[in-house]
């Protein structure tokens, strides 16, 4: 079933054309800087092109002012490419939308009451949502004949019981603000649940595991019988892991402080925490391959941002296990997770107590794995799993059950 996967952001578009059943992806785009002067579309097509053989790439720069014209001009690449008419039919557009809230637990067909829904949810959202539905729209305005199906980061972690979910301040403001943990990278931590499921030989409904998405951004999460039971990130993204630009867990006087003695304003001390904090924050760079490469060369930001990120890792793995009162495996994906063994060397260090053990030269050999890798050692209590996560396959198969 041939399904359209998007992901908008606030200024990008992120597109996937894929076949659900034989997993081929036949396109991948992304349109940049929406909005500007230099916005571009690269869109790479496997229609000419053999299985296995590099996708064709086809560019496109100049001009595209709003979410509506990004579709328009992808609409055009795929005339041009041919990939919708020679595939075959689209059954469905499914979109990532961030923030469900409590509301949406399940992929949803979009209508136009359910889009005032996901829009009444903007706040709890600021900086993803708005996008987020401002896609939905333009691809339903572009796509009016297939259904889309919204399938929501906060999903997966419906299942988290009241005591993990509450934060501990007045109830009353709480309730009517609707403020509580919803957890996010939802899609990506049930998909490496089931693919754990798979390599441990179990049903998914009976693995326990503690998931970490370690990508740009960055979440762990507590699964029991294949349900979230608890996430590192709150009401919104911020919270938790350190993360590329991302601060995760700080005290919440923090932020007070600033307000208050350094003359910052709330929105500047957003700002900061969202956008010039985690490893950024720490040593000038959000992508990891550099914090290695600094660190390498003696700078000692990078070494202790190196530091104060595998110690978060591993305070939550702990808590997580404590959570959980046992566990079949820790599972690693996303960028830093599937392509880093270093940092899955530390995180994992000293925990032998635990059970958890991985075969050194194993983990250095596995960066950007194919499929799951078992880095733990034959008979080790507590399996250490790398499972390269699949968003778009992901969203595509729940677009299709949907439609379906
Ligand atoms: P994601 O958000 O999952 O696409 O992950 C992006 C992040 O993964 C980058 O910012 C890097 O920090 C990290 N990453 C990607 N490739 C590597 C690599 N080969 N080694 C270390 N980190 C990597």
């Amino acid at each position: 079933m041939l399904v359209l996967v998007v992901n908008a952001g606030s200024s990008s578009l992120k597109y996937q054309l894929l076949d659900t059943e034989s997993e081929i992806v036949w396109a991948v785009g992304l349109v940049e800087r929406i909005g500007e002067a230099t916005s571009a579309v690269t869109h790479r097509s496997r229609i000419r092109v053999g299985a296995g053989a590099p996708l064709e790439v086809h560019e496109r720069t100049g001009a595209i002012a709003d979410h509506a014209a990004a579709f328009d001009a992808v609409d055009a690449l795929f005339a041009a490419t041919g990939e919708v008419a020679e595939v075959g039919q689209l059954v469905g557009v499914g979109h990532r939308v961030v923030q469900g809230g409590d509301q949406f637990v399940e992929p949803t067909v979009v209508d136009p009451e359910v889009i005032e829904v996901v829009r009444s949810l903007n706040p709890l959202a600021p900086l993803h949502n708005p996008a987020c539905v401002a896609g939905l729209e333009s691809a339903m305005a572009a796509h009016p004949e297939v259904p889309h199906v919204a399938v929501f980061d906060t999903a997966f972690h419906a299942t988290i019981p009241p005591a993990a979910y509450t934060y501990a301040i007045d109830q009353s403001v709480a309730r009517a603000h609707r403020i509580r943990r919803y957890g996010f990278h939802g899609t990506s931590h049930k998909y490496v649940t089931a693919k754990a499921a798979e390599v441990l030989g179990k049903p998914v409904g009976e693995v326990d595991l503690v998931t970490l998405h370690l990508g740009n951004g960055a979440s762990a999460c507590a699964v029991r019988a294949g349900r979230s039971v608890e996430t590192s990130m709150g009401l919104t993204p911020l919270e938790g892991l350190v993360m590329g630009t991302r601060s995760g867990d700080l005290d919440p006087a923090i932020a007070f402080h600033l307000i208050t003695t350094a003359g910052m304003t709330a929105a500047e001390v957003d700002a900061m925490l969202n956008k010039r904090s985690g490893l950024v924050g720490l040593c000038g760079q959000n992508d990891l391959r550099e914090v290695h490469r600094l660190a390498a060369a003696g700078d000692a930001d990078a070494e202790l941002a190196l530091q104060v990120y595998v110690h978060r890792i591993r305070k939550y793995v702990g808590a997580y296990l404590a959570v959980l009162g046992r566990a079949d495996a820790i599972v690693f994906t996303a960028g830093v997770g599937e392509n880093d063994p270093e940092i899955r060397r530390r995180v994992v260090a000293g925990m032998e107590m635990a059970g958890i053990a991985i075969d050194t030269e194993l983990n250095a050999a596995t960066r950007g794995p194919s499929k799951p890798v078992d880095l733990s050692f034959r008979g080790a209590p507590i399996r250490v799993l790398v499972v390269p996560t699949n968003e778009e396959l992901e969203i595509a198969r729940q677009t299709a059950a949907a439609v379906r």
